[in-house]
């Protein structure tokens, strides 16, 4: 069976070598040795200079709500991982939709500002398939409008945006290194943030709100990464150049040999490095999305529909109808895309993609 993703794993040895650290010394979490040595190594790799590692991806985009204190609606985009508007309604907020790019597919900056009210207090938008939204442009409404701004850069890691890490835009951002992402830590995430007094705030509240064991500098929960998911990130780590070459070759043949005359792909913004995170595709029509989903399925090959569905459309959320976004969640499919995906195979779903298309 040819999945979406197929996580990629260093070897036990070497995973082992790295977890004796936290075995030798009895402590497996609690911001241990490994916890400090990932976030260091995250920090340098990446470029940043603040970050603070999390059991998740979705806990800190929580915690951004709360440490921003915001109240009130929240615009956001309705294509993206479920986390994103989840964690709005979870922090009892309002998730507000302001429809996407069609090609872009992140939130259209252009139909922000029509969508803002005296209730608005932030702006939460994905940089979804690790694309960048129009991030000067948020960042002049947010001024203007006296808004917070939260990115989920979930699928994010390692890109940047005008010579720097996508991560050191907005209040806050935040990544996911759960196993299905590029990087992981079998489940695991970080938050990003440049200035200090949130930064603090982040960082207590990540931990219970502990100053010290007998002190509380405010209200916290816990969103500690442990020194087993830390051992696997120190273990990826020095992966991460033959992980980024291996996708892009997968991806630089799917470019070269689907036929897209009938089929759109997603257009990466001016002056980003991307980080080859996903591979979709969208189809004229659900119709024919469906059908190559069941010819590829027949075949063991198990493409997923990221992200479907538009989550305006979500059965817990009023939102209202988001056309650009509900068309391309019907139509969008994700490519198998990761390090050891065969040739042959490569070969065989670009086949019957291009047949089915006829
Ligand atoms: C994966 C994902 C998350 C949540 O991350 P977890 O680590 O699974 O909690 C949040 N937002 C988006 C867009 C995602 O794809």
């Amino acid at each position: 069976m040819i999945n979406v993703t197929k996580t990629f794993l260093p070897s036990q040895e070497e995973y082992q070598a790295i977890l004796k650290t936290a075995w030798d010394s009895g402590w497996i979490t609690n911001r241990g040795v490994l916890v400090l040595e990932l976030e260091k190594k995250i920090k340098n790799y990446l470029g940043v200079a603040h970050l603070i590692a999390t059991t998740n991806g979705t806990l800190p985009l929580q915690i951004a709500i709360k440490a921003l204190k915001l109240k009130g609606e929240i615009i956001t985009t309705p294509f993206s991982y479920v986390a994103s508007t989840a964690s709005i309604i979870w922090e009892n907020c309002n998730p507000v939709f302001v429809d996407i790019h069609p090609e872009y597919l992140t939130i259209d900056e252009t139909k922000i500002e029509s969508a803002i009210t005296p209730k608005t207090t932030a702006i939460l938008a994905t940089h979804v398939f690790g694309n960048p939204c129009h991030v000067e442009a948020i960042e002049a409404l947010a001024k203007k409008h006296q808004l917070k701004v939260i990115y989920d850069g979930a699928h994010a890691f390692g890109v940047t945006y005008n010579g720097q890490s996508i991560f050191n835009y907005g209040n806050v951002s935040t990544c996911s290194f759960h196993s299905t992402k590029l990087f992981h830590t079998a489940e695991g995430g970080a938050m990003f943030c440049n200035d200090e007094a949130v930064f603090n705030k982040l960082f207590f509240a990540h931990n219970f709100g502990h100053d010290g064991p007998l002190d509380f500098f405010g209200l916290g929960i816990n969103a500690k990464m442990s020194e087993m998911q830390a051992a696997m990130g120190l273990a990826m780590l020095p992966y991460m150049d033959t992980i980024l070459n291996e996708r892009k070759k997968v991806i630089d043949f799917y470019n070269t040999h689907l036929d897209f005359s009938k089929l759109q792909s997603i257009k990466i913004r001016e002056n980003t490095r991307w980080n080859y995170s996903y591979y979709p595709l969208i189809f004229q029509s659900e119709e024919k999305l469906l059908q190559i989903e069941k010819v590829l399925n027949d075949y063991q090959i198990i493409p997923r529909r990221y992200f479907y569905p538009s989550l305006n459309t979500i059965k817990y959320v009023k939102g209202k109808k988001m056309p650009i976004s509900e068309s391309i969640a019907s139509r969008i499919l994700c490519l198998p895309l990761f390090v050891g995906l065969h040739q042959t195979d490569l070969e065989k779903i670009i086949a019957i993609i291009n047949k089915e298309l006829c």
